[in-house]
């Protein structure tokens, strides 16, 4: 059985989650030939303090975000990133290779921007033959981290990306166009509309507005509901909202209580994200690339709320240019534009539902671990 090692870190939810996705790709479509293993490379592999990295994103994205950009826009320059790296590597490289020698993989697999130079020396250090490829997990604005020349195979999820790629110096041969990797369910969504809203206990005949916010449920969710609800109601829409908190409790808790002027369904943390959005009409998310990876496939016009500053930033012109939905960070102006889109814009919003099905792609993962299979057998 060969053996594929993901590396990956918990740096924002999107990582795990695209490692997973391809995981369950190679299970759906291999069963047991092949053997894949996620790895918390950065957490498991680096030595302290270096290894407290992804304990401190979190905290740092939500409560110093100037600094979290500062970060970001410093690992976009060379004469900065470079002698960074070199650092780094001194006090890694042996940690790093450790972890090929402990897991003997076959084929490694990168599905984070911090695991490109740094690993592939590594493993380079313990073996020439092992095919190393990079998924790219951001949609509209790709770090240069992410764009390592040396890798077999670069899977990016946009054309925009493949351009950066190009002018990144990697070969035509080297970069595959795929669509970013996302559950293998997303492919598969047979059930109609109508018979989701009765299994989800929503109101058949009534406009379905989602409000998400990410796994975590981050941002003014509660605010953007509120003004969502009311302004729905005053407008006289026939319409209801889905309120998806995520892991947020305190917001599923507080949202559940109130009383509201349409119906609202407030949930946590669902298994069936993909149900709920084929059950919607739009949907109202920050803009983190998986959501909207996951809208356009089940043809979902998208309002953007926010977005995290550096790796979501460039996902907001991405919707936009592509024609498939919104932006707002204001919620009073986020609320008149869906009642808009619930009222007299009814035909742009079925227009933005086209060109969302026509962006998306549903068989990204297959695509990603056939040509993977490809590259060990
Ligand atoms: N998600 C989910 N259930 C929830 C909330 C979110 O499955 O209750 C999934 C969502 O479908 C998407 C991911 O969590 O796949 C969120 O990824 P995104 O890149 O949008 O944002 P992140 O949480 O990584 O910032």
């Amino acid at each position: 059985m060969a053996k594929i090692m993901i590396l990956m870190s918990d740096t924002g939810g999107g990582h795990r989650a695209s490692a997973q996705a391809l995981q369950a790709g190679f299970i759906e479509r291999y069963g047991d030939r092949f053997h894949v293993e996620i790895v918390e490379l950065w957490r498991d592999y680096t030595p302290w303090p270096i290894n407290q990295l992804p304990k401190s994103y979190s905290p740092i994205v939500n409560r110093g975000v100037w600094f979290w950009k500062f970060l970001w826009d410093a690992s976009q320059q060379p004469w900065v990133v470079n002698p960074v790296l070199n650092l780094v590597g001194l006090f890694v490289r042996d940690t790093i290779r450790r972890a090929f020698v402990d897991h003997q993989p076959d084929l490694v697999v990168s599905v984070h921007p911090l695991m490109q130079q740094l690993a592939l020396t590594s493993l380079r250090d313990w073996r020439k033959d092992v095919p190393f490829v990079t998924v790219i997990t951001d949609l509209g604005t790709i770090n240069p981290l992410w764009l390592f020349r040396k890798a077999d195979r670069c899977f990016v999820p946009t054309d925009e990306a493949y351009q950066q790629g190009l002018c990144a110096g990697l070969r035509a041969d080297q970069l595959v166009m795929s669509g970013l990797p996302i559950r293998p369910i997303f492919a598969h969504s047979t059930l109609a509309e109508t018979e989701l809203r009765w299994k989800l206990g929503l109101a058949e005949d009534r406009l379905t507005a989602l409000v998400v916010s990410g796994g975590e449920g981050m941002g003014p969710v509660a605010t953007i509901a509120h003004n969502l609800a009311e302004r729905l109601a005053m407008d006289g829409r026939h319409a209801q909202l889905v309120v998806i908190c995520g892991r947020n409790e305190q917001l599923r808790q507080d949202l559940s209580k109130r009383d509201w002027p349409i119906p609202v369904h407030v949930h946590g943390f669902v298994e069936n994200m993909a149900e709920w959005m084929v059950a919607s009409d739009c949907i109202v998310t920050k803009a983190g690339p998986g959501t909207i990876a996951e809208a356009l496939i089940t043809g979902l016009p998208i309002l953007l709320s926010g977005f995290i500053p550096g790796q979501e930033e460039g996902n907001v012109p991405y919707v936009l240019d592509h024609g498939v939905g919104a932006y707002s960070p204001n919620p009073t102006e986020i609320a008149a534009i869906v009642s808009r889109w619930f009222g007299p814009e009814q035909d742009k919003l079925s227009d933005m539902a086209q060109k969302a099905k026509a962006l998306g792609h549903p068989q990204a993962t297959f695509a990603i671990v056939e040509e993977i299979a490809r590259l060990i057998t």
